[in-house]
């Protein structure tokens, strides 16, 4: 595959350099994929994306996978076009599968203050699945102030806008075929 893989990107004016590489984040996802298939042999686990940002994790991660399970998506939103979280969180798609009794994993790309993730699980057990498990590509533990589930973290970043393999700024660079970090004014 001939992914897009710039050393340094200027999106919206604002300049991001490489932070997470290709292989550095097939490799974590693989360990990750593999794992999952151990703890959920017979489970027929159903993985839920958090749209958009999680598709193409999601994607990656899936064909690490290797026993039955399905896949289904929702859609929340808490960022709009900003850089900083809007303190608020928005159903902007439900999942349409019955979880009751299913074991079900949360696919996000990032959890920032961990509004939305504890938004998220409190929602999701409200069904009354028989596990629920939470994976996030990406963790700004600096930045996290609310109290919330996490199993899986693929990498520990520092609190930073980031962007590339499905995470956007202002809707561009989902693209980008690895993780980007902004430049701060100081490195310039
Ligand atoms: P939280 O609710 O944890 O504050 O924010 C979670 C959501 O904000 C993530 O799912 C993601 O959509 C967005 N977000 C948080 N930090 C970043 C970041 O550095 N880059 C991008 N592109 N999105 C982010
Ligand atoms: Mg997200
Ligand atoms: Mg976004």
């Amino acid at each position: 595959m001939n992914l897009y893989l710039p050393e340094k990107i200027n999106v919206q004016g604002e300049e991001f350099r490489v932070y997470l590489t290709q292989e550095e984040i097939q490799q974590r996802i693989k360990q990750i994929g593999q794992n999952l298939s151990q703890k959920f042999q017979d489970k027929r686990p159903i993985f839920i994306g958090v749209l958009n940002g999680s598709y193409i994790f999601l994607a990656d991660l899936m064909r690490y996978v290797s026993i039955p399970c399905e896949v289904d998506f929702l859609k929340l939103s808490s960022y709009g076009d900003e850089k900083v979280s809007s303190g608020e969180v928005r159903d902007l798609k439900q999942i349409d599968a019955d979880i009751k009794d299913r074991h079900v994993i949360i696919i996000e790309d990032i959890v920032d203050t961990g509004l939305s993730m504890k938004y998220l699980v409190d929602k999701l057990k409200q069904y009354k699945p028989a596990s629920l498990t939470v994976v996030t590509l990406l963790h700004k533990t600096e930045a996290t102030r609310y109290e919330v589930q996490i199993d899986y973290t693929a990498f520990k970043i520092p609190n930073l806008f980031v962007l590339g393999y499905g995470l956007d700024f202002a809707q561009e660079g989902r693209n980008l075929g690895q993780i980007y970090i902004q430049i701060e004014k100081e490195e310039e």
